[in-house]
């Protein structure tokens, strides 16, 4: 169900507060991510935080998982889940915001000079973590940030709504979605087959208990050998 039009939006307070229930503490980077979300927003002429319409026009981009990030994707309500947020691992201070309707795209960077500039907004704080807290809510968006008007080339398949292309791993048997198969020699291939994955050695194992389900069936079935099923598929497979 969509939610009910705010046209009110909220305040800094509101959304810093919101955003540190759900990160689950404050720190500097919960109040730079609700800025830099709150300007990136702004550039796109959006409510903060965006409501429907707009919520279904917007894409975000974060380039770091850390705090930041976190209070970026509360402040747009983007989602993994939802194919609006989307993770860049650059390890950049920054977030890219787009309106698809006009493909209007801002990236918005936070700068090293607001980490510089810290005690000369926040004079007289000897914790360096609170100072940076107090400095970031009075520093103007000009030192918090450098601002790109930039163009990002989406397909269809970066797009929320249902899965547009199945393929199914030549190697592992592994269906990938959205168009993420690698052809090699005219076949598909999963990322992790055809490039290297971010782990290594996988072996199929079983675990204890491993008929458990949250909702057993009423009726007596008989047990599945889930493990010794998925040993047999690799085994034909290989
Ligand atoms: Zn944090
Ligand atoms: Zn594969």
């Amino acid at each position: 169900m969509e939610q009910a039009i705010n046209t009110m939006g909220q305040t800094f307070e509101e959304l810093l507060a919101g955003s540190v229930a759900a990160h689950g503490h404050l720190c500097p980077g919960q109040i730079v991510g609700v800025r830099m979300a709150m300007l990136g927003l702004r550039l796109l002429d959006f409510e903060t935080p965006p409501t429907y319409p707009q919520l279904k026009q917007l894409i975000v981009f974060v380039e770091m998982d850390r705090c930041t990030g976190d209070a970026v994707a509360f402040v747009t309500n983007a989602k993994l889940g939802r194919r609006s947020l989307k993770f860049v691992d650059y390890g950049i201070m920054a977030a890219t915001f787009i309106n698809l309707k006009t493909d209007a795209a801002f990236r918005v960077i936070s700068t090293e000079e607001s980490r510089e500039l810290a005690a000369l907004y926040a004079p007289g704080e000897p914790d360096r973590r609170q100072q940076q807290s107090m400095a970031y809510k009075v520093m103007p968006d000009s030192v918090m940030f450098r601002v790109q008007e930039v163009k990002v080339d989406l397909t269809p398949f970066d797009l929320p709504g249902p899965t547009r292309h199945k393929a199914t791993c030549v190697k592992c048997g592994q269906v990938v979605r959205d168009g993420r198969e690698v052809i090699w020699e005219g076949q598909p291939y999963c990322r992790p087959c055809a490039q290297g994955g971010y782990f290594r050695r996988a072996i199929e194992v079983s675990w204890d208990n491993m008929n458990w389900s949250p909702q057993p069936q009423v009726q007596e079935m008989e047990p599945r050998t889930r493990a010794k099923d998925l040993r047999e598929l690799s085994i034909r497979l290989s």
